[in-house]
This record gives structure tokens, C-alpha cells and sequence, in this order.
């Protein structure tokens, strides 16, 4: 039988910090941004109050389409707590078009799929109403350059 990564992979409910509620707010809505450094030009991960590169907080928040390319990945097959029952499940580095690279789950996906360069788009999920969006993967297929 072939192995298959499904969606519906535990979600924490931790408490919103102010500095990243417009993440969470875009989350809610199912779109993804992404903190931007105005001085620096450049976007950053993850969601925080501050620039990593400069410290300062002259940030913005910019819209993302979602896409990227998965960098590489684990598949864990042992876990505790929560994730313990969701195992086999996929950990993953995708780094977005727009440059930062995330460490998010690869969901809705058959094994023979996964691999380094498979293309990606955002999702969000919820295990629970009170619980927060969390940021995953699901494989895209997209047409090739010039095909009509
Ligand atoms: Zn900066």
C-alpha cells in the first residue's frame, strides 16, 4: 500500500502576541503575509516585531501568494503526545518565491510525490475552533512556462 500524508495534523492554540497579529489576522482569512523590512527592503521569517538583519521595526506586512519550492524534508514516523496518533507525517523547509524559507508540514500528499523542488502552496489548518491557523503545504501543479 502507498503511503499517503494527510491533512488534519495537529494545531496549537498559543496566545496571539500583539506584534504578530496581523499574520494571525490574514491567517484567519486564509491568505498568507509576510513581515517586510522597510529599511532593508526584504522580507523576513518568522512572524515577529522586529527585523532580524537590522532590529529595527519600521516593518509592514506584504502579501503573499503562497507559493514555493520544498528546500528538503523529514519524514517522521515517531512522535509523542498530540502528533504520536498523526505519524507518518512530513517536516519540511519550503523556501517561498518571495525568498524566506519556512519550516512548515507538507500535507494532501502521496509519498511518491514528495520530493527536494516539488512546487508548494499554502494552506492553513485547524484541528479545533479555538485553535490558531497553522501555515502547511499542500503539492501544486503548475503549467509549464509558455504552454497555452
Ligand atoms: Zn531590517
Amino acid at each position: 500500500m502507498s503511503e499517503y500524508y494527510a491533512a488534519g495534523l495537529p494545531t496549537p492554540s498559543p496566545e496571539v502576541d500583539p506584534e504578530t497579529r496581523p499574520y494571525w489576522d490574514a491567517a484567519e482569512r486564509g491568505e498568507l503575509v509576510l513581515p517586510h523590512c522597510e529599511p532593508c527592503g526584504r522580507p523576513f521569517w518568522y512572524p515577529r516585531g522586529f527585523c532580524p538583519r537590522c532590529g529595527g521595526d519600521d516593518l509592514r506586512w506584504s502579501a503573499s501568494d503562497g507559493r514555493g519550492t520544498v528546500d528538503t524534508y523529514s519524514v517522521v514516523r515517531r512522535a509523542g503526545g498530540a502528533w504520536a496518533s498523526a505519524v507518518p507525517f512530513v517536516l519540511a523547509l519550503v523556501t517561498l518565491d518571495a525568498g524566506v524559507t519556512v519550516q512548515a508540514n507538507i500535507v494532501d500528499c502521496p509519498a511518491g510525490d514528495l520530493a527536494v523542488g516539488l512546487r508548494v502552496a499554502a494552506v492553513f489548518e485547524r484541528a479545533e475552533p479555538e485553535d490558531l491557523p497553522v501555515l502547511r503545504f499542500v503539492p501544486v501543479r503548475e503549467p509549464e512556462a509558455g504552454a497555452s
